[in-house]
C-alpha cells in the first residue's frame, strides 16, 4: 500500500494559522484527548502519516508528534516503514499495533450470555457464547459469567484485558449490573456498561460499515427495541438509559391495545414475541414448533426469519410488516434530526438481512421523496450481532482516552 508524502508541503502551509489555532485548541483540551483523538484516527485510516493526521485534525504536526510519542511508548502505535519519497525525507508511517492491548464485550439475551474480545483494531480476537439457563436467577447469570470469562482466559490471560464493556438489557435490576461488575472487578478488570444499542451502534461503526461522518441511527432488536444515534462516530448522549426505547412508539392509533393500555404500539410488530403471535394466525408457529415463551422468543424470532429468507411468504409478510413499522417508529427522528444512514440490527433481523433490508429500503425509499434527500439503510453483518463487540469498543475506547495520565 502506498501512502503519498506530502508532509513537506502541509508542514510549512498549515502551519502559520494552524499554530495559533492549535495552540488555543491545546489549552482546551486535555492532552488525553488529544491522544486518544490520534489513535482513532490512526485506527481509521489503517496506515498514515503524522502529517496527514495533523491536516486532518486541523493541529499542528509538532502536536500530533507529541501525541505519537507518548502512544508509542504506551505500546499502542508502532511505525511500519516509510511512505514513498517526494524529495526530502521520508515520512515514517504509523500503524495502530493491534497485538498491544484488548478488550472484552459481554452482551445478555434472553436465553444467552456472549463474549466478544476485540483488538486496538477494533478487530474480534474470540468469542464465546453461553447458554443462561431457565429462571435466570442473578447467582445463575453471574456463574455463567465467570464460566465465559474462564473459557476466553484460555486464548488471552485475562490480566492482559484493559476493560469490559456491558451491554446491559435496561431489564436488567440494579442488584444485577452490580452483581456483574463486581465479579470482573474481583479478576482486576475495569468494567463499565451502557444500553444494547449504543454498543449495536459503535460495534457496526468500528466494522466499518457506517459512514464516517455524519448522522446516523442504528436500531436494536433484542428484549427492547431501541435506537442509538452516532454522530461522526461518536455516541450522542441521551438524559435517561430509557430514552432510547422504542418498544411503545405508537404505529397504529387503531391497533390492537398494548400492555402499556395505549393501542398499536411498535413492540406489537416488530418485537420477537410479535413475529411469533403473527405466526400463530398463519399456522406458521405450528409448522416450525415455535412457542415465544420468554427463554426461546429470540430463538423463535429467528427460525421465522431464516424462514423468510427460503422464500416462505408466511413468514416473508411478518418480516415486511415488522421491517415497515420499525421504519415507521423512526422515521421522524430521520426526517427531524437529518440521519442520513438506518443500521437495523439485532439477531432475528440480521438472520433475514435480504427481507429486512428489501423492506426497509423500500420504506426510505417511499418516504424519502418527501424528504427530498436520500435515506441508505442497511442490515449490520456483524455476526451474531455488533452489541458485544461495541460494548468491547466502548471499553478499549475508556481506556485508551485514560493513557498516559
Ligand atoms: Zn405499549
Amino acid at each position: 500500500m502506498e501512502v503519498p508524502d506530502r508532509s513537506r508541503k502541509s508542514g510549512t502551509i498549515d502551519l502559520d494559522d494552524g499554530e495559533e489555532r492549535d495552540m488555543a485548541a491545546e489549552r482546551s483540551r486535555p492532552r488525553t484527548t488529544i491522544d486518544s483523538t490520534v489513535l482513532e484516527t490512526i485506527r481509521r485510516r489503517s496506515v498514515t502519516t503524522r502529517v496527514e493526521i495533523a491536516r486532518e485534525l486541523g493541529v499542528t504536526p509538532a502536536t500530533v508528534t507529541n501525541a505519537v510519542k507518548r502512544l508509542m511508548a504506551a505500546g499502542l502505535v508502532i511505525e511500519a516503514g516509510h511512505a514513498r519519497s517526494t524529495g526530502g525525507k521520508r515520512a515514517s508511517l504509523l500503524r495502530i499495533n493491534d497485538e498491544a492491548r484488548w478488550a472484552l464485550g459481554c452482551t445478555i439475551e434472553p436465553a444467552r450470555l456472549s463474549l466478544a474480545a476485540v483488538d486496538t483494531t477494533g478487530a474480534l480476537r474470540s468469542r464465546s457464547v453461553l447458554p443462561l439457563p431457565l429462571g435466570r436467577e442473578p447467582a445463575t447469570i453471574v456463574e455463567t459469567l465467570r464460566q465465559g470469562l474462564d473459557l476466553m482466559s484460555a486464548r488471552d490471560s485475562l490480566s492482559s484485558a484493559t476493560g469490559i464493556g456491558f451491554a446491559m438489557p435496561s431489564t436488567l435490576p440494579a442488584e444485577l449490573r452490580t452483581a456483574l461488575t463486581a465479579t470482573t472487578a474481583e479478576l482486576g478488570i475495569p468494567a463499565l456498561e451502557t444500553d444494547e444499542a449504543t454498543c449495536a451502534a459503535l460495534g457496526s461503526f468500528w466494522s466499518g460499515e457506517q459512514p464516517e461522518q455524519g448522522l446516523t441511527a442504528t436500531v436494536h432488536a433484542n428484549s427492547h427495541l431501541a435506537i442509538a444515534l452516532l454522530q461522526d462516530g461518536a455516541p450522542i448522549q441521551h438524559a435517561a438509559e430509557a430514552a432510547s426505547v422504542l418498544d411503545h412508539v405508537c404505529i397504529d392509533p387503531n391497533g390492537h391495545l398494548c400492555d402499556c393500555g395505549m393501542a398499536g404500539c411498535l413492540n406489537l410488530y416488530a418485537a420477537g414475541s410479535a413475529l411469533v403471535e403473527q405466526a400463530r394466525h398463519t399456522g406458521l408457529a405450528a409448522d416450525l414448533d415455535v412457542n415465544g415463551i420468554e427463554e426461546s422468543v429470540n430463538a423463535d424470532a429467528v427460525l421465522i426469519a431464516l424462514t423468510a429468507t427460503r422464500g416462505d411468504d408466511r413468514a416473508e409478510q411478518i418480516i415486511d410488516r415488522a421491517a415497515r413499522a420499525l421504519m415507521q417508529a423512526v422515521w421522524p427522528v430521520v426526517a427531524g434530526l437529518g440521519v442520513d444512514t438506518v443500521v437495523l440490527t439485532g439477531t432475528w433481523i440480521q438472520a433475514a438481512p435480504a427481507p429486512f433490508s428489501r423492506a426497509a429500503t423500500q420504506y426510505a425509499r417511499d418516504y424519502g421523496k418527501g424528504l427530498g434527500r436520500p435515506v441508505t439503510v442497511k442490515v449490520s453483518e456483524v455476526q451474531p450481532h455488533p452489541c458485544a463487540v461495541g460494548a468491547a469498543v466502548l471499553a478499549l475506547k475508556s481506556f485508551l482516552s485514560t493513557t498516559g495520565d
